[in-house]
């Protein structure tokens, strides 16, 4: 029972050194985990079967970990599961004797599919057992599925999945449905599951003899979990990890051509004002902030890849600009990762184009002859060159280095634009220019103290600042939609309004902002309603914060990202972002919240956390005043 206190990872576990591990014991414990909300303790609970793991079947630990995320394999291999609703009934219906109309009914009651299938298995009796499932059979088989594609897929996936839909017990089937339909809604976000391995590492120590020496780890949670910031791919770490130990993982994982990092992403500002005080003493740089998507490229002597701002990998969607790499690479590149902004171009007026006419090119397996919108790359930054790593530089070497090793091309290869100033006047100019120019804004990134590449960060040494939001709140906000209003009048039929959250990273979960309503096109409501309402559960998860007053008609899975503008930001009595963080009993919330778009790059967990929430209201000016005038009174 990975439940336990003072778990014995030997004797506690259900299985015995050498065996491969059961799929029963993870899915216990993610039943466990699915019980219980404290952070704490669920990241104790999965260190306890990860410590199981660790000692008596190191090699199960792999698959462990990435059932546990619910992947297959890194983002940018592109491998992922999601099989359709329909076609997992209908394995179930196959398995179980029971009819498609029966299971409907129980999915609508309940809810969830996975509880559904657990249900109509334990009707069921078996003339005779079939072989345990075990994690690595388990994720073998997802994966096999997953690859699956072209004719008749479909039913052979059905079949496959049948096959191991006969064999699951118990909870085995709630979270092998689950799996396979794309999530595991437990609410286990990746850093308790790195924080949970680094507990079962302390803990049990990978590569001791067996039995093995029960170090005295200190018991108290180590709120570290280690980074896989410069190597995310667990296929990498994880066996150096059982190998040579924790804290040998930053010499064997470094960053790599091949292998996408997640980009250093920016704070917002409203002025230029606030930037020359936020960057006052530091020598900094302006560059065009431009308006398309971001490209990671990365070169290894023949090889080239191209990832997403979401480490997905977009090579296929641009074989033109591989083929024109030569032309701006010298011949001392050998290999590269350059960071950039691909942007529609028009050739013959030669000039930029927006984000949506970029939106329209095909995005994968593209056919060069074909390609109808064409690209300009906007290189800004080089974070590794000729097997090292740059990160650690600062901005102002690595610039250089770009310049000294790269050229440009004119509609097909530039240097991001860029002005090292610190005039007011000069950069109010520049920021005019940028946006007469087809571009968002600028960026301004500092350039030699704190001035590093900081991987997967929002950084501070990176300022954004927005020709729309210069009198707002300085950017938009992304949020997950949580819940529906069932509509009135006209809007009957469908949901009339939303009931939308901010992501607070440390505790996991998704708090109320502000509730919408405008924005929204008739059209785009009858979209958004149809969507959502294959997205409704019974109840709101446990990890939803809300008042109750705000209880909307339907509540939805935490499933898309919407891009909202607002007026601004102000204290709430019954909103829940942020809450504790400004003020101790109030949240946050939106006025005049108002939709702009759906975010499909972003996933839930990429919205804006409560962190950048609370950071906006405490920059607005009003907010800064009031505390001044708090400060002067005290
Ligand atoms: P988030 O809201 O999470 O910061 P986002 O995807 O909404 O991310 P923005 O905040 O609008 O992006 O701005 C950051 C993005 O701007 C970068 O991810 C990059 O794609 C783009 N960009 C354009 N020009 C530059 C530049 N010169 N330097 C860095 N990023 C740039």
């Amino acid at each position: 029972n990975p439940n336990k206190v003072n778990y014995d990872p030997i004797k506690d576990a259900t299985w015995k050194h050498k065996d491969r591990v059961p799929y029963s014991a993870l899915a216990r414990t993610l039943e466990e985990i699915e019980s219980v909300s404290a952070r704490l303790r669920i990241i104790e609970i999965l260190s306890n079967y990860f410590r199981s793991v660790i000692v008596l079947t190191p090699e199960d630990l792999l698959p462990s970990v990435y059932l546990c995320l619910n992947k297959l394999a890194p983002a940018y291999e592109g491998l992922e599961l999601g099989v359709a609703e329909t076609n997992l009934m209908k394995a179930i219906a196959h398995s179980t004797g029971r009819s498609m109309a029966q299971i409907k009914v129980d999915v609508q009651e309940v809810g969830d599919l996975g509880i559904v299938a657990e249900k109509s298995k334990s009707n069921q009796r078996m003339i005779f057992k079939p072989a345990r499932l075990t994690v690595k059979g388990v994720f073998d088989k997802l994966k096999e599925i997953a690859k699956m594609t072209g004719h008749a897929s479909q039913t052979k996936k059905v079949e496959k999945i049948q096959a191991m839909f006969v064999a699951c017990q118990d909870a085995e089937a709630r979270f092998f449905i689950r799996s396979l339909a794309g999530k595991l809604r437990i609410g286990l976000a990746e850093q308790s599951v790195l924080q949970a391995l680094a507990l079962a590492c302390a803990m049990t120590p990978p590569n001791q003899q067996f039995p093995p020496q029960q170090l005295n780890a200190s018991k108290k949670m180590s709120a570290e979990a280690f980074k896989t910031d410069e190597c995310p791919s667990y296929d990498q770490i994880i066996p150096v990890l059982l190998r040579e130990g924790i804290k040998k993982l930053p010499e064997y994982c470094k960053i790599t051509p091949g292998i996408p990092l997640k980009p250093m992403l920016a704070h917002p500002t409203k002025g230029v004002q606030e930037v020359l005080q936020r960057f006052e003493g530091l020598k900094f740089t302006c560059e065009w902030k431009y308006d398309g998507e971001r490209a990671q490229i990365h070169i290894d002597e023949e090889k080239v890849h191209i990832f997403s701002r979401n480490q997905e990998n977009n090579t296929s969607k641009y074989p033109d600009v591989i083929s024109r790499l030569n032309k701006c690479k010298t011949e001392k590149v050998k290999s590269c990762i350059l960071d950039c902004e691909a942007v529609a171009w028009d050739r013959e007026q030669k000039q930029l184009l927006p984000f949506q006419i970029l939106s329209t090119r095909k995005r994968k397996d593209a056919n060069e002859a074909e390609i109808k919108v064409q690209v300009c790359i906007f290189m800004f930054d080089l974070l590794y060159l000729n097997g090292e790593s740059l990160v650690r530089k600062p901005f102002i070497e690595r610039r250089s280095l770009l310049k000294e090793y790269f050229t440009e091309v004119e509609g097909e290869w530039v240097f991001a634009k860029h002005l090292d100033t610190s005039t007011m006047e000069e950069v109010q100019e520049f920021l005019d220019e940028s946006v007469k120019g087809n571009c968002e804004g600028l960026m301004v990134k500092t350039l030699e103290k704190d001035a590093t590449y900081e991987i997967a960060k929002r950084s501070h040494n990176w300022l954004k600042l927005k020709k729309d939001y210069l009198e707002g709140i300085g950017d938009t906000l992304d949020v997950v939609v949580i819940g529906g209003y069932i509509g009135k009048g006209k809007r009957t039929g469908t949901y009339g309004g939303f009931l939308l959250a901010c992501y607070d990273k440390d505790n996991e979960e998704y708090q109320s902002i502000c509730k919408i309503g405008t924005g929204f096109s008739d059209e785009i409501l009858q979209t958004h309603s149809e969507y959502f309402k294959q997205h409704v559960i019974p109840q709101p998860k446990p990890y939803y914060r809300y008042d109750s007053s705000l209880e909307p008609d339907h509540w939805f899975d935490a499933v898309q990202v919407w891009e909202i503008k607002c007026a601004d930001l102000s204290l709430s009595p019954v909103h829940r972002a942020a809450l504790g963080i400004v003020d101790p009993e109030k949240g946050i919330s939106l006025r005049f919240p108002r939709f702009i778009r759906i975010r499909v790059d972003k996933t839930v967990e990429d919205a804006t956390s409560s962190q950048q929430v609370a950071f906006m209201y405490s920059g607005q000016e009003q907010v800064k005043n009031q505390q001044q005038s708090v400060k002067f009174s005290e």
